[in-house]
């Protein structure tokens, strides 16, 4: 693996236009690197351009984004029909498709055969092992996490997940990878939930407990976190947000690869879910919904 230098304004090929895929081309174009976009769909990927165009637009309105920069960043993407052409110059490959490991895992193995030896290959995961992504590349060492959060042009957030097989130096050059494009990493071994979504939903499904046991109204546990501990938001208007069926879903993996209480699933969250009451994109969850 070449030193990290000669990497600096190597092409990053994004994998996947999708809600996060057009959010890291976006970002990694505004720090200048070139970048190829990839997507299977044709619409996806004309849609995925469509919201960078848009997301810089607004930047442009609020004065977040100088013109030039807006500029700049467009010229910088180009989409790219197939993935070899995507990954042939890359420096840096992220992975932004769906959440199915046999297609993480055939993804990278076309990527290994066609990216440049000494190319950083991340997958953007939200809740897969990275190792159990890697276990068919013939060069593991150079395969990490880097899990981005959604709006990836907004939030601050990088989770590095390094694997067991992981090299040092490619921990290295993700952590390096995210502050260039501006974000705040934060190196996290490859365990289930990663840091955030294991802490995040710790505090959720405590949240619920205590609407379970009638301890407090959710508007005021909610106040609790967010008067008391300065958190943005409540873990309930939260867990709102994600979608009631989201967090049940991770509760459940969560539960059944760590083992004990922590992660059971309460009662009220299950009997939510099968009334239909997920949150904001139902309209009901701990709070009524009407946009
Ligand atoms: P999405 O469905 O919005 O986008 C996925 C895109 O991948 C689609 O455009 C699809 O056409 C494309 N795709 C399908 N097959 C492909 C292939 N073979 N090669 C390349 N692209 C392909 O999904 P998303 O929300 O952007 O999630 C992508 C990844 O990011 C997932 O692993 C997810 O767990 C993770 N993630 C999501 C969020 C989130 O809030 N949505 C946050 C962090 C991480």
């Amino acid at each position: 693996m070449s030193d990290t230098s000669s990497q600096t304004r190597a092409p990053v090929a994004v994998l996947g236009a999708g809600t996060m895929g057009h959010g890291i081309a976006q970002v990694s174009a505004q720090a200048g690197r070139p970048v190829m976009l990839h997507d299977p769909s044709p619409e996806a990927l004309e849609g995925g351009l469509r919201r960078i165009r848009a997301n810089l637009e607004k930047g442009v309105e609020l004065g977040k984004v100088d013109p030039a920069e807006r500029d700049g960043a467009l010229e910088r993407i180009r989409p790219a029909g197939t993935l070899q052409e995507a990954v042939a110059g890359a420096g840096v490959v992220i992975e932004a498709a769906p959440e199915r490991m046999e297609l993480k895992r055939s993804l990278f193995r076309q990527v290994e055969a066609a990216a440049p030896e000494d190319a950083l290959l991340a997958t953007n995961t939200s809740s897969l092992s990275v190792d159990e992504i890697a276990r068919e590349l013939d060069h593991p060492q150079r395969f990490l996490g880097l899990h981005f959060f959604n709006p990836v042009h907004i939030m601050a957030l990088v989770e590095v997940v390094h694997g067991p097989r992981t090299a040092d130096e490619t921990r290295e050059r993700g952590v390096a990878f995210a502050r260039e494009l501006g974000k705040e990493p934060i190196v996290v071994r490859d365990s289930p939930g990663f840091a955030s979504s294991r802490l995040g939903v710790a505090l959720g499904l405590e949240a619920i407990r205590m609407v379970e046991e009638d301890v407090a109204s959710p508007r005021d546990i909610d106040q609790a976190m967010e008067l008391g501990y300065r958190h943005p938001m409540g873990p309930l208007r939260l867990t709102d947000l994600i979608g009631l069926d989201v967090r049940l879903g991770i509760a459940e993996y969560l539960h059944e690869t760590l083992g004990g209480e922590r992660f059971r699933p309460p009662e009220l969250l299950k009997r939510m879910v099968a009334e239909g009451k997920l949150g904001r994109k139902s309209g009901q969850g701990f709070y009524e919904w009407d946009d």
